[in-house]
């Protein structure tokens, strides 16, 4: 097994092998960027370590013969007292999970070799001598004790600090540079006590023990809790592991013309060209990172050390050419010699990431292929919402976890009670918790916003909001909440109940006050309101650009769920190429609930058929108008599905008002009726009962009455100018001989009402019960098209209560992983995508030209979208906010 490599053996390809450090240190290496001298140890060396135990066979000899390369190369040895080599020990794996696993710097100093590192960094005029080459020495030999200490040996870190902040008390100062070589000789000798007095043995003197234990220590970091719970929070695999990355040290520390820094090579935040970074002179990285000073901003370079700012953007440069794509890089300056430390690929916001990729293809670094795989979905969705406008009146007070989007304002209330209360009353309102629970779910539902101190990304907060598509910032750790005192302190302010905050759920950012809210010019241009050609906007314009290509590179079509005038119109705008899913249940509802009861209460043939007529034509009409919205579009038009006792009064309520009329002596029969009524067709579990194509088969004249307002409002729309093309869908199919019955009575209808006015009218059905999905081959004989009905596909195959298990459970199952995301936010591909798979392929072998489609909530989810692609649906439809999602990430399948 080869588990060690050196820079030169490795490219940036090899992520999973060396982490995305390793890597990347390779690849300039190979380059030929002056890359410090170094060697991976490899993320399967890591695995093996942490289920063994033990390092695995090979790994010390390995390790040995590629420190000899190393030393071979520097021309020195590790810990040489003379002229000694130093390394550092650095985590890095696949993934960045920045400062959550360790690094030792020095490694291979000892009371020796400080001498020789003195004399090195200009020499020293004897063991006892206090020149600035002793006192950087001396420094760095205390610096390896003390991050040896605390992460190979768990010294409390505290122990160290405290004896740093004695010495600088002692010395009257607060600075760390304050303290000369002898001090620092003095610190030394502290450190090492306080190494012997907490682990029983001395500060281990030999340089190749130092690197092996050190080597251990970045293998266990992997499962350190910080470490262990941000996997977690971000979805990231727990079995990966880190490389470990063993470099030649370089110092930044050695005098004003060494010095460290960081830089983008565009403006993540903007994407805008031009040199962003810091620079900080004479320090260590950790002094760049730790912020104790401060630093400049990366254009003084030019004026501090030019040829190494020249040098310094030209190696941007090339790193742009190179990946394609924004980097950012480490780098260290020392004494006028420039060395790259790291560069990746850099994070970015979702503006950057669209402006970027339509600058790369400008430039020609990329085509619009590629520029489809550097933007996604979800950012385009953050686009989308609404965003603060900040300016620097105000600051954030706190930053918690961004975790569901959005940008609320609102009054706080700290229970339930008093949000859904002051929600009644019309108010805007943030809840505020330590953390949710179950019982705060109608709270949740009335707040604007939900704010918690507790949990992170799969806490039952940031489960069920993004579930509501709610704002949500969680674990805002600086917020101290005390619930029954109704008020919170935070950052040396007060927050009591009725108080207004803003929180934006995209960066987890809490605002004191009504921060103003301003609309997406993203969303302005998808209404068509503004002009992609004509406004200066550039993430606009960005947006237009791959917007347009992901359309004419996608194979799926994207439709639209929506059940009025107004979602159809504006789903269109949004690009929709139809109606996937009309529901008809809310044509059942408002001044038609009357009728509806009148149906129910049916006692006669007559009685029913009378109502199912008056119900008729104000169907017809709402469907007209949706045929018109959608003109020229297919509109899939769903039967009835929910139990009709979801149409009447709660049983509470009607047995209530029944016994105040008796007891006033009252007539009451209709309420008494009702009752009767709800008590009969009470279920027990009504997701299963008497729903979907059933109410066709149980209830005489109910789907008739549907496709005759569907078929005649689709004739009217014709014969008026227009042309309608309505797919009539029977939900909840599992037999195919419950479809045939639906659908012998259907097309007797449609024949009649059609005529001569040459209206075409498909017929089929929804895939949303296993069964339907197994047995689809037969199914398809009787159905022109199929769509996945995935919410009840994935309640039925999972067994999971879609309105229940979200707050009740879900935030367990991801804390044990044993599943990643929500079924119901995002396809399960292995057990409801594989009824999918099966139902598309059986459904197609049977009938070739069978339409598919899917209208479950997931047709608008980034990752189902690409699931739908590769099993070869012909559309997807979603909500119409998600419609232009939908469009970027089919798009982004097809290339
Ligand atoms: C489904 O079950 O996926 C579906 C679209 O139907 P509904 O959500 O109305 O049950
Ligand atoms: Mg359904």
């Amino acid at each position: 097994h080869k588990y060690v490599y050196d820079f030169a053996e490795g490219n940036k390809d090899q992520k999973d092998l060396l982490g995305g450090k390793g890597a990347n240190l390779a690849e300039m290496t190979n380059i030929g960027l002056p890359v410090p001298p170094g060697f991976t140890i490899t993320t399967t060396a890591c695995q093996a370590y942490l289920t063994t135990g033990k390092e695995p066979t090979g790994l010390a000899d390995q390790v040995g013969s590629h420190l000899e390369a190393l030393e071979r190369e520097m021309g020195r040895t590790l810990g040489d007292p003379e002229d000694p080599l130093l390394v550092s020990v650095r985590s890095g794996a696949k993934f960045s999970m920045p400062g959550m696993m360790e690094t030792v710097l020095n490694v291979g100093l000892n009371d020796r070799s400080v001498v020789g590192l003195a004399r090195q960094a200009g020499g020293s005029t004897g063991p006892d001598s206090s020149s600035d080459s002793d006192r950087f020495a001396w420094d760095s030999y205390r610096r390896l004790i003390q991050m040896f200490g605390k992460t190979v040996c768990d010294v409390p870190g505290e122990d160290f600090e405290h004896a740093l902040d004695d010495a600088k008390r002692a010395k009257g100062s607060d600075l760390d540079l304050d303290l000369d070589a002898d001090d620092l000789r003095a610190l030394v000798v502290t450190y090492k006590k306080i190494f012997r007095q907490r682990t029983g043995r001395e500060f281990p003197q030999e340089p190749r023990e130092q690197l092996d234990l050190a080597i251990r220590a970045v293998f266990e970091s992997w499962n350190a809790e910080r470490a262990v719970i941000y996997r977690r929070q971000e979805r990231l695999p727990a079995e990966a592991g880190t490389a470990v990355n063993v470099v030649a040290m370089v110092f930044g520390n050695l005098g004003t013309d060494s010095g460290t820094g960081v830089a983008f090579t565009r403006d993540p935040a903007s994407g805008a060209q031009g040199i962003y970074g810091d620079y900080l002179a004479n320090a260590q990285g950790e002094d760049v990172v730790s912020g104790i000073r401060n630093t400049v901003p990366l254009q003084e370079l030019e004026r501090i050390d030019k040829n190494s700012y020249d040098e310094l953007l030209d190696y941007m440069a090339r790193l742009e050419r190179h990946y394609k794509d924004l980097c950012d890089i480490e780098f260290t300056i020392e004494r006028g010699k420039l060395w790259m430390l790291q560069t990746r690929v850099g994070k970015r916001t979702a503006a950057a990431a669209f402006n970027i990729a339509g600058q790369l293809v400008d430039e020609g670094l990329i085509d619009l292929d590629e520029a489809l795989h550097r933007v996604n979905g979800a950012q385009l969705a953050q686009l989308m919402f609404p965003r603060f406008k900040l300016d620097h009146e105000f600051q954030p007070v706190a930053t918690g976890i961004g975790a569901s989007p959005g940008a609320a304002v609102g009054k706080v209330v700290f229970t339930s009670a008093r949000a859904v209360e002051l929600a009644g009353q019309g108010e805007a309102v943030i809840l505020v918790r330590r953390e949710t629970n179950p019982d705060d779910l109608n709270g949740m539902i009335a707040a604007q916003g939900i704010l918690t101190s507790r949990g992170g990304k799969t806490s039952h907060a940031a489960v069920v909001a993004r579930g509501m598509g709610k704002t949500c910032v969680s674990g805002a750790d600086q917020l101290d909440v005390d619930i029954p005192a109704k008020r919170f302190a935070v950052a040396g302010h007060t927050v009591n109940e009725g108080d207004v905050v803003s929180i934006d759920g995209t960066t987890g950012k809490v605002y004191l006050g009504e921060v103003p809210v301003m609309p997406s010019e993203v969303v302005r241009y998808f209404e068509g309101t503004l002009d992609p050609e004509r406004t200066d906007d550039v993430l606009v314009r960005a947006v237009h650009r791959v917007m347009t290509h992901a359309d004419s590179r996608r194979r799926l079509a994207v439709r639209t769920n929506a059940d009025t005038k107004a979602d159809a119109a504006r789903a269109r705008r949004f690009g929709a190429q139809g109606i996937g899913l009309c529901r008809t249940e809310h044509m059942f509802l408002g001044d038609r609930r009357e009728l509806v009861e009148r149906l129910i209460l049916a006692s006669t043939d007559a009685d029913r058929e009378q109502a199912l007529a008056a119900l008729l034509p104000l169907q017809r009409a709402d469907f007209i108008e949706i045929f018109r919205e959608m003109d020229g579009l297919p509109v899939t038009v769903r039967l009835i599905d929910p139990p009709l006792h979801e149409f009447l009064p709660p049983l509470e309520q009607l047995a209530v008002n029944v016994a105040v009329a008796q007891e006033r002596g009252e007539a009451a029969a209709r309420e008494e009726a009702l009752l009767a009524a709800v008590r009969r067709m009470h279920e027990e579990n009504p997701m299963l009962g008497l729903r979907g194509v059933r109410l066709g088969l149980v209830i005489p004249g109910l789907f008739a009455m549907q496709v005759r307002a569907i078929t005649e409002a689709a004739v009217a729309v014709t014969e008026s100018g227009g042309s309608a093309f309505p797919e009539i869908m029977v939900p909840l199919v599992g037999a195919v001989q419950e479809l045939e019955t639906v659908r012998a009575e259907t097309e007797k209808i449609i024949a009649e009402v059609v005529g001569g006015s040459g209206v075409e009218v498909l017929i089929g059905t929804m895939i949303e019960v296993p069964r339907a999905a197994l047995t689809a081959g037969e199914i398809a004989e009787a159905a022109q098209f199929f769509s996945f009905g995935t919410n009840d596909l994935t309640q039925m195959a999972w067994g999971f209560s879609r309105d229940d298990v979200e707050g009740a459970f879900f935030w367990r199952y991801l804390e044990l992983g044993i599943f990643g995301i929500s079924p119901f936010e995002s396809i399960d591909r292995d057990g409801v995508g594989r009824l999918v798979r099966i139902a598309a392929e059986e459904g197609r072998a049977a009938r070739s030209e069978l339409k598919l489609g899917v209208c479950g909530e997931h047709g608008g989810d980034p990752d189902s979208v690409h699931f739908f692609h590769e099993v070869g649906l012909d559309y997807v439809s979603c909500s119409p906010f998600r419609v232009p999602v939908a469009r970027l990430e089919a798009g982004r399948a097809a290339v």
